[in-house]
């Protein structure tokens, strides 16, 4: 188990983060979401042991992750850290830079093993082509399956999917995700991507002012988002008489006592996002087809 226990750190003087704690199984998928800026990818740094903490600990296992001050190398054994910015050895190619740690002592199961991890991540064409030739997506794709080459216990991923397009992220993100779970490998993703989550996440920790203001299921927080920063994490949502309701959850009808004026229709593919008035207020709901501006319509929130 990772166990996080109430741990604060700060660069220079401002505090980035505060008193967090977590625990994460072994085999658990973790999001880590909040803004730009507050504090997802040094929390990751610090799990690795990046950093030297002001308070706190950080054990997995029941083994203390200790900071540079009591480690030569940073970043644990049987941890793997992918950075935002990746680091890749450009003139070697793509089948080398997987294998760089792998063994060559069986040089068989070194290739079976190379050739597994480009299907992971959709690189098989690519296998013979130098890092430097490649997008910054398919870099990206490279680092992923070099980190978790030796199979590592923890894998801590910084906004994995940031340089794919989105041809590509669906079936990687779905790809990389079931390998993960398939090995019983606990994974905490540092995201601003619902679609990271939702699908994939055991748990997901909403970081914001240097707290950590929630730790719950996706699920839970997206039926029962308890602030409008979780609400606009998942979807379009309005507030109406104080309650945070989703643009889907708004239905029109005959009549209610819900009287808006549609003033905008924005195309999303398979149904139109509304703008509308309501009490003088602006609002958002999910409409099969397109409304003329300036129509009346009555609305209803679904449960
Ligand atoms: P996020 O990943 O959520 O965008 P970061 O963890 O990168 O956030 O940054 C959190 C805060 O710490 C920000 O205010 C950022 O400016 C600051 N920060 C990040 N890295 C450093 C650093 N190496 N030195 C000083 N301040 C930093
Ligand atoms: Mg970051």
């Amino acid at each position: 188990m990772l166990y996080v226990k109430n741990i604060s750190f700060s660069y220079k003087k401002t505090p980035v983060l505060k008193a967090i704690s977590f625990k994460a199984n072994q085999g658990e998928h973790v999001s880590i979401i909040g803004e730009s800026g507050s504090g997802k990818s040094t929390l990751l740094k610090l799990l690795y042991g990046t950093y030297d903490l002001e308070e706190g600990q950080i054990f997995w296992k029941g083994e203390e992750i200790l900071g540079p001050k009591h480690n030569l190398i940073i970043g644990p054994e049987f941890m793997k850290y992918v950075a935002q910015e990746f680091d890749l050895m450009p003139f070697i190619t793509v089948s080398e830079n997987i294998g760089a740690f792998l063994s060559n002592f069986y040089p068989e199961e070194k290739q079976a093993r190379i050739n597994e991890l480009l299907d992971v991540v959709e690189l098989k064409p690519f296998a013979k082509t130098k890092v430097k030739e490649l997008s910054g997506g398919q870099k990206q794709r490279v680092a992923l399956a070099r980190a978790i080459a030796k199979q590592p216990e923890v894998i801590l991923l910084d906004e994995p999917f940031s340089h794919i397009d989105n041809f590509k992220k669906q079936s990687l993100r779905r790809s990389l995700f079931k390998y993960l779970k398939e090995k019983n490998i606990t994974c905490i993703v540092a995201t601003h991507d619902k679609d990271d989550v939702l699908s994939f996440s055991d748990y997901m920790i909403v970081l914001h002012n240097t707290k950590m203001i929630a730790n719950n299921t996706p699920k839970d927080l997206y039926n029962n988002p308890e602030n409008k920063l979780i609400a606009s994490f998942f979807d379009e949502f309005n507030e109406i008489d104080g309650k945070i309701v989703y643009a889907n959850r708004l239905k029109v009808v005959a009549t209610s006592n819900l009287k808006a004026i549609a003033k905008q229709s924005y195309y999303k593919g398979y149904y139109y996002l509304i703008e509308a008035y309501l009490n003088g207020e602006t609002i958002f709901f999910e409409h099969k087809k397109m409304i003329e501006k300036n129509t009346e319509i009555y609305l209803l929130i679904e449960k």
